[in-house]
């Protein structure tokens, strides 16, 4: 097929009249929190409009391949329900989705550059860094100015760059949805290298190829991507193709002066699961690092994924770099945690609750009950239960409670009268325990608390327990809790 055929047909395959996006990552195995930001922004953006959220996988840099990272963003995605609608794993009509797969398309097009007149071959000896960053002094290149025949002759059997051919006269102006008209003058843009002498394309010459050939309408991205934007308008201009939407994102930081980053131990999406935050909770805070809602929505925090992309409008980006705050985000937890139902909590903190508990007579369900409105984290849950496998040592000034008006005498008159009373109820359960608190309290003549607060210390050796004293005794069962005020009583005789 000529070079012309082929150019004709990857443009019969754009498909037009349509919000497109498609989020971008390098596989480097790690899904921050700007990345993940950006993936749901794309999404939104994509979902708000009835459009088609694109996954493209960019691993055209070699060097920065990690074993097993396309399946983090993968997995990511999928938890976080960001589902694609082309990709490498579904397909989609302007496939493949993984650049080294596209890797003789970039040439073609690098060359048909060349051809406009907006590129060149470059033959000279340079670093990798030089090469990469295009920091070198581009008016001494002779290449630069090399008649095309010569540079096609030797470009037949010696090692070539292509370079991107910027002029050094005049200024590039671009569009962002959120920084607005950005003007830059043409000589402070080198003439960075687009196509590799391995072949492969720079990130900068493929991501304008493949916005371009995927029909992308809103390219969304970091804002560290802001300073090569004039050179990417440069190359659109160049092929003569229509220029995408531009939304670049400020930065996650982790405080005023610093981004966040994985070398200095900020948590990733994986790193936030495995702390104990829920995926929905990570999701709605990290909508809100950026992007605030409007109109009658403008004060709403808590927002479902569904209702986001309701939501969710481009002019709603700010342009201020986020502060990611793990106190607002545990907060952001805590409200998603409440509103589970006691099912759906039980079964997400099952695995946690028998990190703690082992013994299966122990029911992680009435457990979790007792969890749920008290922990911002599902890894908040196992601290709180240690004392059910076994009775922790305890000292015997527990018993001592103002409010409760208990003290270790007090204590010890009430569970030698609450042991003949618990191995005298013939259900065990809540509603029984419960009524004989309250009768032996009537009994008395004292306060409910100073009935339960001594039990509740014998049978948890804790001074904060999530429950109170029925709760704990009808997990720990009739024998267990019996065998523990006995113990209480010994304690308390000296
Ligand atoms: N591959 C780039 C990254 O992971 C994506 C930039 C873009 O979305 O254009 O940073």
């Amino acid at each position: 097929m000529t070079d012309e055929k082929y150019f004709e047909e990857m443009e019969a395959r754009i498909p037009h009249g349509q919000v497109r996006t498609r989020f971008a990552p390098s596989p480097t195995g790690y899904m921050h929190v700007g990345n993940l930001r950006t993936a749901l922004y794309t999404y939104l953006i994509a979902r708000h409009s009835d459009g088609v959220f694109i996954l493209r996988i960019e691993d055209t840099d070699q060097n920065r391949q990690v074993e097993g990272a396309e399946e983090v963003i993968y997995r990511t995605l999928e938890e976080c329900g960001l589902k694609h609608d082309e990709g490498p794993d579904v397909g989609g009509p302007v496939a493949p989705y993984v650049q080294t797969e596209r890797r003789g398309t970039y040439k073609k097009y690098a060359k048909m550059l060349v051809e406009r007149g907006h590129a060149y071959y470059c033959f000279c000896d340079k670093t990798e860094s030089e090469e990469d960053s295009g920091e070198f002094e581009r008016a001494d290149c002779p290449c630069r100015s090399m008649n095309r025949e010569e540079a096609l002759r030797r470009a037949e059997n010696e090692p070539y760059v292509i370079r991107q051919l910027v002029p050094h006269e005049g200024t590039t102006t671009f569009h962002d949805a959120s920084f607005g008209d950005i003007t830059v003058p043409n000589d402070s843009l080198d003439d960075q290298v687009l196509l590799k002498r391995d072949g492969l394309p720079t990130y900068n010459f493929a991501n304008v190829i493949d916005d371009h050939l995927m029909g992308i309408t809103h390219v969304v991205r970091g804002s560290e991507y802001l300073a090569s934007a004039p050179k990417y308008n440069l190359l659109y201009e160049g092929f003569g193709w229509e220029i995408p939407e531009y939304v670049h994102c400020s930065p996650v930081m982790r405080d005023q002066q610093h981004k966040m980053s994985k070398r200095h131990g900020d948590p990733s999406y994986e790193d936030l699961r495995k702390e104990g935050y829920l995926t929905e909770a990570i999701l709605n805070y990290v909508a809100l690092l950026g992007w605030s809602p409007k109109g009658e929505l403008a004060e709403t925090e808590f927002f479902t994924l569904g209702e986001l992309s309701e939501a969710f409008d481009i002019s709603g980006i700010s342009k201020s770099p986020a502060i990611f705050d793990i106190e607002k985000l545990k907060y952001f937890n805590a409200h998603y945690i409440r509103s589970m139902t006691p099912e759906q909590f039980a079964e997400a903190a099952e695995p946690y609750i028998r990190q703690a508990v082992g013994n299966e007579a122990y029911s992680a369900a009435k457990i979790a009950a007792l969890l749920q409105n008290r922990c911002e984290k599902l890894t908040d849950i196992p601290e709180k239960l240690d004392f059910f496998d076994e009775l922790p040592e305890y000292d015997t000034e527990l018993y001592t409670n103002k409010k409760s008006k208990t003290n270790a005498e007090i204590s010890l008159n009430v569970l030698e009268q609450a042991l003949p009373r618990l191995t005298a109820l013939e259900s065990w359960d809540e509603e029984s325990i419960k009524s004989m608190f309250t009768d032996f309290a009537g009994e008395l003549g004292c306060k409910n608390a100073t009935v339960m607060w001594p039990v509740r210390i014998a049978v948890s050796g804790r001074l904060v327990t999530p429950g109170g004293v029925v709760e704990i005794c009808d997990i720990l069962g009739k024998e267990e809790t019996l065998r523990r005020v006995e113990l209480g009583i010994d304690k308390l005789r000296g």
